[in-house]
């Protein structure tokens, strides 16, 4: 008698984009400002150091820990530039602490650097798949005043900013980015400062704009990561529910979504919401892992978590990640290295172990 071999199953895991940074490159960063030359073997060191622990566990698709995203993965690419103000747009997070957008002063609106660049040192170092991520076109919107800048209207900035943002894929996926991902934490927060949803809309037509420009097959190697927000172990959207946001978050023409889920407390309530919306040609990668907290899962747990969203979401279209970056912003030292580290392993023994148990019973 013979029987079918069962069907070989992957689950792809993913990080999603940012380890703390090493003390000694925090410590140096306090003294001189990020583009001083004396911080640039430190900034290498870091990002060499991240890469060899992530291969050292087994990961099959690394970042550079963001390492050089000095202050944080929001203004990364804008940095220095002589027509940004400190006040812009306020983030306020769920224990009373703020963080700030940039305020652009007068056009042009132009990027100062190019998320590649980043990638063209990771790459130097990593064996395995490099992921990058950007940030989307609608968080740097909230970067245009309220009142008009003279002489430069917000058409021609939106215009000057989509420009960008493509440009910064576009050089990324040439240079062999394994996916692009757009973080979107705005997105949620979007529902939380305007329940209408009409904010929420305004920054996905805006997003989609952008994505419209890249074909299908491009588009398979973006993404797009939804969170409540990660910071100094709090949150700045955790209370929104999912059921206003994803709707519409997978109406984004991307072909990979790293949705926040292992802090939900109703995850199957939102994994329904999830099996609902989503597109054929999406695939979902759940958060199984939760950055903000300092317990550290096991692969059981996260096992688990893949299990349970098996039963909702068609198996080739499932991944697995972290719920966020571990330090989005760069200052922030809340979480150490290895417990990051001793976090993302869980998640690769995890997504392996239930691997095994779905292929088996498939
Ligand atoms: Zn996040």
């Amino acid at each position: 008698m013979t029987s079918a071999k069962p069907r070989p199953i992957t689950i792809p895991t993913e990080p999603i984009g940012s380890i703390p940074r090493p003390f000694d490159l925090l410590q140096r960063l306090a003294e001189v400002d990020s583009d001083d030359p004396t911080v640039a073997p430190f900034y290498e060191d870091a990002v060499r150091d991240t890469i060899e622990r992530f291969e050292a566990i087994g990961s099959p698709v690394v970042t550079d820990g963001e390492q050089k995203k000095y202050h944080n993965f929001l203004t990364y690419c804008v940095h220095g530039l002589p027509n940004m103000a400190p006040d812009g747009f306020k983030i306020p997070f769920s224990d009373g602490h703020t963080r700030r957008m940039l305020r652009l002063t007068r056009g042009p609106f132009r990027y100062k650097r190019y998320a590649d660049s980043y990638l063209d040192i990771a790459m130097r170092y990593a064996h395995v798949p490099v992921k990058q991520a950007v940030i989307s076109p609608s968080a740097l919107s909230l970067m245009y005043p309220a009142e008009s800048i003279p002489g430069y209207p917000r058409e021609q900035f939106i215009e000057d900013l989509l420009r960008e943002h493509e440009t910064e894929i576009r050089r990324c996926l040439q240079k062999g980015a394994h996916k692009v991902q757009i973080d979107f934490t705005e997105a949620r927060l979007a529902v939380k400062l305007d329940p209408s949803g009409q904010l929420l809309d305004s920054f996905i037509d805006l997003n989609n704009l952008a994505l419209s420009r890249f074909s299908p097959e491009e588009r398979r190697r973006i993404g797009v990561h939804t969170c409540p927000g990660g910071d100094l172990r709090a949150n700045h959207s955790a209370e929104v529910d999912y059921a206003d946001l994803l709707p519409r978050l997978f109406e984004l023409k991307a072909g990979n979504f790293y949705v926040a889920l292992a802090c939900e407390q109703e995850r199957r309530r939102v994994l329904e919401i999830i099996r609902k919306y989503l597109k054929p040609n999406q695939r979902i990668f759940v958060g199984v892992i939760s950055p903000i907290h300092p317990r550290i899962e096991t692969p059981e747990e996260v096992r688990d978590c893949v299990l349970e969203a098996s039963e909702y979401i068609p198996i080739e279209q499932l991944g697995t990640t972290d719920d966020c970056g571990f330090a989005p912003f760069s200052d922030d030292s809340s979480t150490s290295r290895d417990t990051a580290f001793a976090k993302i392993q869980a998640r690769l023994l995890g997504t392996e172990l239930a691997q095994k148990l779905i292929g088996v019973h498939s």
